[in-house]
Order: structure tokens, then sequence, then C-alpha cells
């Protein structure tokens, strides 16, 4: 998986994220709207706050899902210069090639 890849999947995957939200607030509005507005002010929007922060929530994350989506956008891609693929990174941010 390349970084774009990367990049499309994982907001694929907080889109769904959002939508399982959307069917919790569905069944709390069905069966305990009073419940679903305490939850709107708390753990709702601490998770849309971690993640995109699509209601504008003040205080956020101080590394949100954007930070890290941004960051993954931004890395430079270093290609082996033997194969010629793409060299992948190891824990301690070390540039490596499954070839070597
Ligand atoms: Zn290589």
């Amino acid at each position: 998986m390349d970084k774009y890849e990367a990049v499309d999947r994982l907001r694929e995957l907080a889109e769904e994220m959002y939508e399982a939200m959307d069917e919790m607030k569905q069944i709390l509005s069905e069966v305990a709207p009073g419940e679903l507005e305490r939850a709107r002010s708390y753990w709702m929007a601490h998770i849309d706050g971690a993640l995109e922060n699509r209601e504008g929530w003040l205080g956020g994350s101080m590394i949100s899902f954007e930070d890290t989506v941004n960051a993954v956008e931004e890395m430079d891609e270093e290609l082996c210069e033997d194969c010629g693929e793409r060299l992948k990174e190891d824990e301690d941010g070390g540039l490596y090639c499954d070839c070597e």
C-alpha cells in the first residue's frame, strides 16, 4: 500500500466511524433524547474532535486524525537505489528496503 492508498483508506475508515456515530445518534434520539443531548456534548464531541472536527468543537485533540492524515500525505517517498521499490520506515524512523 502506498501513502496515497493509505490516506484514501484512512479517510474511508473515518467516514465509517462517523456513520456508526450517526446510527448511535438515531438510536438515542428514538429511545433517550435526553441522553443523546448529553452524549453530543461529551463523548460524541470528543470523538468528532479527535477525527475531523466537523462540528467545530473547541478544544479538539492535540493530535487529531486530520493531523495524522496530513502527516502521511506530506511524507517523502524515497525509493531504493538497488531495486526501485519504495523504502519502508522502521519504528525509529529509519528507512529500509526488503531487498537488502
Ligand atoms: Zn530495494
